[in-house]
Order: C-alpha cells, then structure tokens, then sequence
C-alpha cells in the first residue's frame, strides 16, 4: 500500500521509512506541514502516519485541512509523551488511531496495519481471491497453497488487485502504487510487471480492459 510519514526528526523519519517499507509498503515522506498539506491534498494515500509537532504548519492544522477537503485516508497522529489533550484533540481533527512517542516500531506497524485493515474488503491480514492467498502482514502470496515468488513490485501490484477484485486499474493507478512520488513513474513499465505477474498467476487472472487497464478476476481456478 502507499503510506505517508509526515515526521520533521530525520532519525524518526528515517526509522519509519525503513519499518513501513520491510512491512511491504511504498512510503513517501514529508518534513514540514506545508509539504504534507499539499501531498495530502493531491495525492492518493491509503494511510498517513502524521506527527503533531511539525514546522511551518502544526499536524492539527494539516489534518482538519485534509478533512474539510474530504480527504478520508485513515490517519495515525503521534502525539507528544503525556499530552493527553493532544490525544482528544487529534481524534476530534478527524485522527483514526493515536500512538505517544516513543513508541515501539512493532505497535506502530500493528496499529497501521489494523488501520488498513478497515478499508480493506478483507477482514484479516489473509486476503482471498478465487485460488489466490495474499498474507499483507508476511508480504507473501500463494496459489492453491503453492508459495508464488515475487518481487517486491509484483507483490504491489497484486496486493493493489486484490484489495478492489473485480475493479479496473489503470495503469497510471498502478504506476502511482509501486512507485515513490519523487521518482519518473513510467506507466510503460507498468505492462512489463503486469506479464511478469500474469505468468506466476492463473491463467486469466489479470484481464486487459482495453483502453482502460486491467482487473483482477477471482473466478478462475488454477
Ligand atoms: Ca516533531
């Protein structure tokens, strides 16, 4: 999934980048409330993880501006040691979950991944599709119990499929998912992957929609 750390420490920013990224996910950064403000407003997220204490613009204020944007992505706030009042303020602004620093990296990655969970079709960390297992929290996939090898943009990919089976994607869409924000997004190679991915899938498990993208169609068994 594609998560946003919004953390102005580098070691703190460094640290999450490195935790979000082993547990599967593309991360983007920001170090300021101007940068997150804007990131959060144009950019698709499917969680942000955001410090209150930022410069420029303060957490509270990003966040009660996404909202009034309608931006709904699931957003963790950390929050000062004992400022309980930053807490309720935070979930007031619109805040999904709360974690106080310090905090341990593992309870972090638990909170984000029960705040994917939510939007998820899928009620746990194992995701089904027709003979297709995709486990979000071992980052592995199977077909019919036997393990698929995948690289990292492969499993992007499909964990992307699977979270909206049946859903056209197209290919900027995916391009976006596997692809940090600074990097050249280069929707061509997105066909590349999606071959190197039909062949370890079923046959006719990511169908072309033409002139649109491709889906992801669970019917087929292997
Ligand atoms: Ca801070």
């Amino acid at each position: 999934m594609r998560i946003l750390v919004v953390e102005d420490e580098p070691t703190l920013q460094t640290q999450l980048v490195a935790a979000i990224a082993a547990a599967g996910h593309t991360v983007e950064t920001a170090s300021d409330g101007q940068q997150a403000r804007y990131l959060g407003e144009v950019e698709d997220f499917d969680a942000v993880v955001l410090d209150l204490g930022l410069p420029q613009i303060d957490g509270l204020s990003v966040l009660r501006h996404w909202r009034t944007q309608g931006r709904n992505m699931p957003v963790l706030i950390l929050t000062a040691r004992g400022s309980w009042h930053e807490k309720v303020t935070g979930m007031d602004a619109g805040a999904d979950d709360y974690l106080a620093k310090p905090f341990h990296m593992e309870e972090l990655l638990a909170r984000l991944r029960a705040l994917l969970r939510r939007l998820s079709p899928h009620a746990s960390a194992l995701w089904q599709c027709g003979p297709i297992t995709l486990d979000t929290r071992q980052v592995c996939a199977w077909v019919n119990d036997q393990p698929l090898t995948l690289t990292s943009h492969e499993f992007k990919l499909l964990e992307l499929f699977m979270q909206q089976p049946g859903q056209t994607l197209t290919r900027t869409q995916l391009a976006e998912h596997i692809y940090p924000y600074d990097s050249e997004r280069d929707s061509n190679t997105i066909e590349v992957f999606i071959a190197r991915l039909r062949k370890k899938l079923p046959p006719d498990s990511i169908e072309t929609v033409r002139g649109r993208g491709y889906r992801l169609c669970c019917t087929h068994s292997a």
